[in-house]
């Protein structure tokens, strides 16, 4: 057992019943939350951290990313920007190359990705496959995302390959890649979306996959409205993702539900697109996550911290409904209690923002403010 006391903090966030305490400590105990309150209680500690007066928040949780993959879209970015539309073909650029890429080239850009995140905040980061779309690529996929986070997803279902039956390549998903991959993964999800696999190909595969023991997520309602969401919720998956074209009974199933909302604004920032209503689905009474969606193709972003401050630019949440679906509501989204919070008990996940308060987070945008980041109490980022 090894104890840490981080002193001096200035702004202390936990989403815990302490709520939001000035001037506070904490005290890690074997990589768990200890002990939380004022800055006064200074306990004997092996190691102690002094903050100087900076705000410390719980690690981000990234609960959606496609880290996976191999060669650059960079240039179909600049003719979007130029005035091309987004359809989401661009998926079969990077399958090519995903697939042609050497084992040592995948691990080392999810290496790359996933220190990118950790250096913006992120202590927890979700990763799925869906480039590879052949057994053997999707196996090594996940393999690969085990290497790096426990939170690994099984996305066979992102877009049926170029000169495939889209119904053989269901009852492939469903069947061979399933047994191939469901060993490195813990979640199954679909890209439910006009062109890519229809609600009722989606239901199949997330019923496979939950036979399988694979808890359902899924992309829904990004390009145009449909029947994901209420999918989703029919379903009981712990999340709905994109959300962004979404009828009055799709928010009205949310709130009814246990499935998160989890809105991309990344996505619809790198394709110039409109914005999910986020404050439907909060007026409405939605657990709303936020997450990067990191993918080569359509959000090519790591950052939570930016995510949050288009959450308040441009999707009008609060500072605080925003924090809070980058921690705590990204926890929710993979259905997990021990982390997302600095209550005691939970994982000593947790960020120094180089700031005297999370606020900042928005205010200052694009500014490196992570200044440490501890997971289970020890540091992955230091100044
Ligand atoms: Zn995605």
């Amino acid at each position: 057992m090894t104890s840490l006391l981080i002193t001096n903090i200035g702004e202390l966030t936990t989403h815990g019943p302490q709520g939001t305490v000035q001037h506070a400590s904490l005290v890690v105990d074997d990589g768990r939350v200890a002990w939380v309150g004022g800055a006064s209680y200074q306990p004997a500690t092996d190691a102690r951290l002094d903050v100087e007066g900076r705000a410390v928040i719980p690690g981000f949780v990234d609960s959606h990313a496609h880290l996976v993959f191999a060669g650059s879209r960079a240039v179909e970015f600049a003719a979007r920007m130029a005035g091309e539309p987004y359809t989401g073909g661009g998926i079969r650029t990077t399958v090519t190359a995903t697939r042609a890429a050497s084992d040592e080239t995948l691990r080392t850009n999810v290496a790359r990705l996933v220190a990118e995140a950790n250096r913006q905040g992120t202590t927890t980061i979700e990763i799925k496959s869906g480039y590879g779309l052949t057994v053997a690529d999707e196996a090594r996929s996940l393999r690969i995302a085990t290497e790096f986070t426990g939170e690994t997803t099984f996305l066979g279902a992102h877009v049926v390959p170029a000169g495939t039956d889209p119904d053989d390549y269901v009852r492939l998903v469903c069947g061979e890649m399933l047994d191939a991959t469901r060993q490195y993964a813990r979640w199954v999800d679909v890209f439910c979306e006009r062109g890519a696999f229809d609600v009722d190909q989606a239901r199949e595969i997330l019923n496979a996959g939950a036979g399988a023991g694979l808890g359902a997520r899924i992309h829904a309602n990004q390009l145009t409205e449909g029947d994901g969401v209420r999918l989703a919720v029919e379903l009981d998956a712990a999340s709905a993702d994109h959300c962004t074209h979404l009828s009055g009974a799709d928010v009205k199933a949310l709130a009814d539900s246990r499935t998160v909302a989890t809105l991309l604004p990344g996505a619809e920032f790198s394709t110039r697109s409109p914005y999910p209503d986020a404050r439907a689905l909060l007026d409405a009474g939605v657990t709303v996550a936020l997450a990067t969606d990191c993918n080569p193709g359509s959000s090519y972003t790591t950052s939570m911290p930016f995510c949050i401050a288009l959450a308040v630019r441009e999707m009008r949440m609060t500072p605080v409904e925003a924090l809070w679906g980058a921690t705590a509501g990204g926890a929710r989204a993979l259905r997990r209690n021990d982390i997302g919070h600095l209550s005691v008990g939970a994982r000593a996940d947790l960020t120094v923002l180089d700031a005297p308060s999370f606020l900042h987070l928005a205010y200052r945008p694009g500014v490196p403010l992570v200044h440490t980041v501890l997971r289970n109490g020890e540091p992955i980022c230091t100044p």
